[in-house]
């Protein structure tokens, strides 16, 4: 009998300085480590869907079973309904980029810009049936604090870039300069927000895209959306 309960104080005893240990382990491993160690590129295209650009990009992305985020312009969204469909269909996030993409219009007042984000984000619903809740601001948001505050309280989760490959900015460029300008903006950094865009005149993006994907799976970065 005696022999019953030292086993069972020795059972406890063991118990005790096993917990102790997972909960010191707890405590000295903060939660967030593996994640803000993690490489992580975010692939976004703003200013689509175009038909030929976009496809061609949807097509490179599947081949690579990458996802990426796609802002929509809604307007131009209007006669190319299916690629806005395959861009859902396919596991993409849509997020809202604007319905016209008309700055004077659109940052006119603040109630102007929420009316043209509800008309980006109603159409979108109407063709998927997706609710977007991602946004990235015409232009960049990068120096509108007010507007930020403005839709951050209205639900909307705002995205700007912190790497690019420029291709609004280099006229005629390569896809080899846009992958150069990719690794050269995206260098030294863990959480890759890449900034390119799908609308028409863009074929060079498409281009560029399988060399931006194999370079970033060569540096053992992860395929992030939003
Ligand atoms: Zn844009």
């Amino acid at each position: 009998m005696q022999k019953k309960v030292i086993a069972v104080a020795v059972f406890f005893a063991a118990l005790l300085v096993f917990l102790t240990h997972l909960g010191a382990r707890a405590t000295a491993t903060p939660v967030f480590t593996y994640a803000s160690e993690e490489k992580c590129v975010y692939l976004t295209f703003d200013d689509g869907p175009s038909t030929v650009v976009t496809n061609r990009i949807l097509d490179t992305l599947k081949k690579e079973n990458v996802k990426a985020t796609f802002f929509i312009v809604s307007d131009r969204a209007k006669s190319r309904k299916e690629t806005l469909l395959r861009i859902a269909e396919e596991g993409h996030t849509v997020g809202i980029h604007s319905a016209t993409h008309r700055y004077s219009e659109i940052y006119a007042s603040l109630q102007s810009l929420l009316q043209d984000v509800t008309a980006c984000a109603d159409f979108i619903h109407s063709v998927t049936g997706i609710t977007p809740r991602v946004y990235r601001f015409p232009g960049g948001g990068f120096h509108r604090a007010k507007e930020t505050q403005f839709l951050k309280e209205k639900g909307y989760q705002i995205v700007e870039w912190n790497a690019s490959c420029r291709d609004e900015e280099i006229v005629n460029a390569t896809p080899q300069r846009l992958f150069e300008e990719t690794v050269a903006t995206a260098l030294g950094k863990n959480r890759v927000v890449l900034l390119m865009h799908d609308s028409a005149p863009h074929k060079a993006t498409a281009d560029a895209l399988p060399l931006i994907i194999s370079y970033f799976r060569e540096q053992d970065f992860s395929f992030c959306s939003f």
